[in-house]
């Protein structure tokens, strides 16, 4: 499932053969698009596509290219607008296109200006999520929200231009940003480098269509069936599968646009790239500062709430119906600390590696603390690798960053614990966050390579999986 967060489906363009372009973006897996407004008599013809079609949701504004006509007392035609939000049946869900355009400047800056003011007051009066154009003015844009915030403010920046600069900003204020075809272009390095460290939780996808048509359909008219193009990119780019970023992006449509609804199931096992793994526990003996479990319960898209842990059956018939053999490895990992059900750990890889799957484990490595015994040998044949959460460079540092129920001296026992599995585990590697403001990552990687003796990997602030 993908949504298209941003496409002209009310343009002429699409008056011949609406409904097969409509047919083909469901034969591509897009669930929903958002049909974007530019000016009243557009807006108005998306909202009637939204009351036409169940998979077309509308967006209402005036955008700053035309925002020229409005007039001196625009407020007759945000009446109008307001309005058809009322009339919508729920299927009005945002506010725009609307923002600042000092590339084109088709409408006097001045005028730009007011008018955005003027509906991002209105946006937030309605309590709806702004869809933000900005060209070559982000950072004017990001003035005005900054001075019109209020606690409803909330939006996507479609087809995002800025630097890394601006998207920290952008991010800074609870804004989404929106990739589109750009993203495919080949000389499009600048937008792909950024893509790579846009945190995933925060990314929306879009075509705009009719314009912005993706790479490999370039000169043609685009569609929203063509968002699937820009999701293949992002996935490249960001080393997971079409599948993880259609959910993940589908899972943050749903979260700021109110529509498709999130998957509440909680999951027991999960997929992400080519690894299926297992949740089993959100229990953990850390209660670190940075932990995902402080914002969210969903982990790339998949809800890992669980409402009681499962058994081991419970475990092996969600693993088994879904083909382990089909994946590269099989994870214990989860939104919680695995460790703290050994006896399940034991049982389910017993079983799996009889099937000749490879097995890892993530863990804090507080196992033996918290079994009062070294757990190692138990491991011995049953799980392939290991991956142990380091995240500091001493002790002090990982208590006050991690909170271990055991104390100041965790960490010495972590290391140990690091030490030990490589009698007894295949391949040891640790893990720190890239938080380079609080940890000293080059020290980490001289303790994990030099005095551990084990691999060293950098894993993306604010992500699991
Ligand atoms: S060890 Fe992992 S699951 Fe436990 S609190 Fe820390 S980040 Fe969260």
């Amino acid at each position: 499932m993908l949504i298209d967060t941003h496409a002209h489906l009310d343009f002429p363009d699409y008056e011949p053969d609406r409904e097969q372009v409509l047919q083909r973006a469901s034969d591509a897996g897009i669930q929903y698009i958002i049909t974007v407004g530019t000016d009243l008599a557009s807006s108005k013809k998306s909202c009637e596509l939204s009351q036409s079609y169940p998979q077309i949701y509308a967006s209402i504004g005036i955008h700053p290219h035309e925002v020229k006509e409005l007039g001196p007392d625009p407020s007759d035609i945000y009446d109008v607008l307001k309005g058809l939000v009322r009339q919508g049946k729920g299927k009005v869900i945002a506010w725009g296109e609307a923002g600042l355009d000092y590339y084109r400047d088709y409408s006097p800056r001045e005028v730009q200006e007011r008018e955005f003011r003027h509906q991002v007051r209105i946006a937030q009066e309605l309590d709806l999520p702004l869809i933000i154009h900005a060209r070559q003015a982000h950072d004017e844009v990001l003035k005005i929200l900054n001075e019109e915030a209020g606690p409803r403010l909330r939006g996507v920046f479609h087809c995002f231009s800025g630097d890394e600069r601006i998207a920290k900003e952008v991010l800074g204020l609870g804004f989404y940003i929106s990739l589109a075809g750009p993203l495919t272009y080949p000389n499009s390095h600048k937008l792909q480098r950024l893509a790579k460290i846009l945190p995933t939780d925060r990314l929306l996808l879009e075509t705009d269509a009719p314009f912005l048509t993706p790479q490999p359909r370039r000169g043609k008219r685009n569609e929203p069936a063509f968002v699937t193009y820009a999701a293949d990119k992002l996935a490249e780019i960001k080393g997971l599968s079409s599948r993880d970023i259609a959910r993940i992006t589908s899972l943050n449509a749903s979260l700021l646009f109110g529509i498709g609804g999130k998957d509440k199931t909680a999951k027991i096992v999960y997929q992400i790239r080519k690894s299926l793994y297992l949740n089993l526990t959100n229990r953990c003996t850390n209660n670190c500062c940075f932990c995902v479990r402080n914002d969210t319960t969903y982990v790339k898209g998949h809800n890992l709430k669980l409402s009681q842990e499962p058994s081991i059956e419970e475990l092996w018939q969600a693993t088994t119906a879904e083909d382990p053999g089909r994946y590269q490895e099989v994870v214990f990992c989860g939104l919680g600390e695995p460790t703290l059900r050994l006896e399940v750990i034991k049982e389910i890889a017993r079983r799996l590696k009889t099937r000749g799957i490879r097995v890892r484990l993530n863990t804090n490595g507080q196992g033996n603390l918290i079994h009062a015994r070294n757990i190692l040998p138990e491991l011995e044949g049953l799980i392939d690798a290991i991956s142990v959460s380091l995240n500091a460079e001493d002790k002090e540092k990982y208590y006050h960053l991690c909170h271990p129920i055991f104390g100041l001296d965790t960490y010495d026992q972590v290391k140990e614990f690091i030490r030990g599995a490589k009698r007894y585990i295949p391949q040891v590697g640790v893990t720190v966050l890239d938080m380079p403001w609080e940890i000293d990552l080059s020290k980490c990687q001289e303790i994990a390579e030099k005095e551990l003796g084990v691999s060293f990997r950098i894993r993306e602030y604010n992500i699991l999986g």
